[in-house]
């Protein structure tokens, strides 16, 4: 839904310039030095856009889920690694706290992620428990008015560079599965609670991802999301659904971006004394990736409206993430072909998506575990 079209569309505009001109420069340099310089990170809190899918009530811009994938599609038309910087403050970094935080909670953090003040991370996947969320190990254990936790946490967005870390423990070791485990808002310098370095990674170079070690972090009751425990699982995935919008929508951006640069390649590329964009093997890499492209647009959009309207779009949500991370793999690897022997070497812009885009078949539930979510809901409804 999209609430003021005028002034929607003059918020774009300003996204679409600052990632063009301010962004687009920087990529290369930034897949090199693998990190997203200060004045940058600065200009990003300026614009808003740690606050989009925040509401207007805690300084965010509060964008509904057609407005914010409509934004994403633009953020993603560059590197993902710089909208990664900000993304989790509009994502799963504050989402638990928008669904289900205490106004308390609200209070002293939803207003400083808006701003960009403070960045947050989403801590869920640990060494023994990634596809299967739910066999996580970290322990919280209550002692009087508070919970102490131990345990390590895996593959963290942000963990490096974090201020706030929401992390899911077991709180009642009897319970199985999806029960007894509860989320917990943990603040940087709490003793007990470091991160690691960031991993070298296949790509979105710039953005860190790290480990998160909890050993005896002792956090007042207070500090459970929502202030009740035993929800934190629940909490992650209301968490999730909304965010497999907003990730598919991750993907169509780099799709259109590399339909572009595939075209402008074909044109300007001369092989057998003319432009490659003459061969119909080339025009069939553009147009299934165009195709493509707009099916996977088509689909996030439809979804997102249809969650504004209050409609349950978990299987579509997982139906959007699957496709089009998909659709975006495929049309990275088209690019690459289009680009010859250049598209391998480093440096190349269908290189650098190549691998970059490849991370959004893994995270938020692999391709196989949305194929098996689909499969179970559908099954379930004929
Ligand atoms: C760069 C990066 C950033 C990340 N950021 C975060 C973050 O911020 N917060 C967070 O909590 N996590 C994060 N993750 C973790 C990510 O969500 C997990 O890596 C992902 O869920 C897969 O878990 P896994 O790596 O343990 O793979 P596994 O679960 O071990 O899967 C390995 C393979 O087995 C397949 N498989 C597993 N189960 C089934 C099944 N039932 N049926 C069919 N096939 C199956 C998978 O599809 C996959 O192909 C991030 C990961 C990366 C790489």
């Amino acid at each position: 839904m999209i609430r003021d079209e005028k002034k929607f569309q003059a918020m774009l505009a300003e996204v679409q310039r600052f990632v063009r001109d301010e962004c687009q420069p920087l990529e290369e340099e930034i897949d090199r030095t693998d990190e997203i310089p200060e004045p940058l990170v600065q200009r990003m809190r300026e614009l808003g856009l740690f606050g989009h899918s925040i509401p207007e009530a805690y300084g965010g811009a509060g964008l509904t889920t057609e407005e914010l994938a409509l934004v994403n599609i633009e953020v993603s038309q560059v590197a993902t690694t710089f909208r990664a910087r900000f993304g989790g403050n509009t994502g799963i970094a504050s989402e638990s706290l928008v669904v289900d935080g205490t106004p308390a909670q609200k209070d002293r953090y939803l207003p400083r992620m808006a701003s960009g003040e403070i960045t947050g991370c989403f801590a869920l996947t640990e060494p023994e428990a990634g596809s299967d969320a739910t066999a996580l190990k970290t322990m919280a254990v209550r002692e009087g008015d508070c919970y102490v936790i131990s345990g390590k946490k895996c593959f963290i967005t942000n963990a490096p560079i974090a201020d706030l870390f929401t992390v899911f423990a077991r709180t009642d070791p009897q319970a199985k599965g999806a029960n007894g485990i509860t989320a917990f808002l943990v603040e940087r310098g709490t003793p007990g609670l470091s991160s690691s370095a960031p991993y070298r990674k296949m790509g979105q170079h710039g953005s860190p991802v790290g480990e998160v070690l909890l050993e005896g972090v002792r956090v007042p009751a207070s500090a459970i999301v929502g202030g009740v425990e035993g929800q934190g699982f629940r909490t992650a995935m209301k968490t999730l659904n909304k965010q497999r919008i907003n990730l598919a929508a991750l993907c169509v951006g780099p799709a259109i971006r590399l339909v572009d640069e595939m075209v402008r390649h074909a044109r300007t590329r001369r092989q057998f004394g003319q432009a490659i964009a003459e061969f119909q093997l080339v025009q069939q890499f553009i147009a299934q990736s165009n195709t493509e492209m707009h099916a996977a647009r088509a689909l996030v959009l439809e979804t997102a409206r249809k969650r504004d309207e209050g409609v349950d779009v978990a299987m579509e949500a997982s139906m959007c993430k699957l496709f089009a991370s998909e659709m975006c793999g495929r049309v990275a690897d088209r690019a690459v072909q289009v680009f010859g022997g250049s598209g391998y070497l480093a440096g190349n812009v269908a290189e650098r998506f190549f691998r970059d885009t490849r991370l959004f078949r893994l995270y938020e539930g692999t391709s196989q575990i949305h194929l098996v979510n689909i499969a179970k809901k559908t099954l379930a409804v004929r």
